[in-house]
């Protein structure tokens, strides 16, 4: 029988627990995951980066003089290490974006020969992320040849993730990754797109309204010196308030779950006709 009053009681429960329970981003300790860039052509930067901390993740670019040993290292002290996947960018003409590049030109196997072979010199690499590649992540194809030949690989930790460093705002990882079920970071905030330490200042306080509204945040930076210095007044001040600096694979499970909630909480489409 129809009872509208246990009707009413029933969506004012609902309505209660709705406003009692947030979102989970919100109701977990704030979390950031760091990332620095374009390691591997000397041991000095490297190892300002593993001697800061956090478990700040170590991007190293393949085939160059420290790529193997700086890997190495950084797996050794118990950091993430990424592969700095050179591709393609819109100004190639000004900028060599280094050896072990994927070209948009290339064909599926000419990718996937040169994907392992910078991951060969880039050991322990437990997810990618493009260095440049404004060009590359802009293309459908590219993306889904790039993608696809990552999948294929698996690093010791299990699937390789790609975290899109989001060179370009029309980037189209996301969509692709999500097709072929490649899992995904994107990064938030670059520390240092633009040089010196009131830029740096300035980027710290976009991670940090962030970390606000959302809860997360994932940054990139790059191993010049105003950064390193702005990241190790800034790391035990986030400590200081309980918000915790976590690997990426941390921020991707955490992600991955959220994701899973979305899905659980969103009503079951409706069948017409029933
Ligand atoms: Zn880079």
């Amino acid at each position: 029988m129809f009872h509208p009053s246990r009707l009413l009681r029933d969506s004012l429960l609902g309505l209660y627990l709705f406003v009692l329970t947030p979102p989970p981003s919100l109701a977990a300790t704030p979390i950031v995951s760091i990332v620095i860039d374009d390691l591997g052509n000397n041991l000095r930067d490297g190892r300002q980066v593993l001697a800061l901390p956090a478990p700040i993740a170590l991007a190293v670019l393949p085939h160059t003089a420290y790529s193997r040993e700086l890997a190495e290292e950084a797996s050794r002290a118990g950091r993430e290490v990424l592969l700095h996947l050179p591709m393609d960018a819109e100004n190639d003409a000004e900028v060599e974006p280094g050896p072990g590049r994927l070209e948009l030109d290339m064909s599926a196997l000419e990718m996937q020969t040169m994907l392992a072979y910078d991951l060969e010199t880039v050991p322990h690499a437990i997810g990618v992320n493009n260095h440049m590649g404004s060009r590359f992540t802009q293309s459908n194809a590219g993306m889904e040849t790039m993608l696809h030949a990552l999948k294929q690989r698996r690093g010791e930790h299990g699937a390789l993730f790609f975290l899109d460093s989001r060179t370009s705002p029309h980037s189209v990882a996301a969509r692709v990754a999500t097709k072929l079920g490649v899992p995904l970071l994107e990064r938030d905030v670059f520390l240092d797109n633009e040089r010196g330490e009131e830029a740096v200042r300035h980027s710290i306080e976009r991670a940090e309204r962030l970390l606000g509204m959302r809860g997360q945040a994932i940054v990139i930076g790059h191993p010049h010196p105003e950064t390193l210095a702005a990241l190790e007044r800034w790391l035990p001040s986030l400590a200081a308030r309980g918000i915790r600096v976590v690997p990426l694979s941390v921020m991707l499970a955490q992600r991955q779950s959220l994701e899973r909630h979305a899905d659980a909480d969103r009503p079951a489409p409706t069948r017409p006709g029933l």
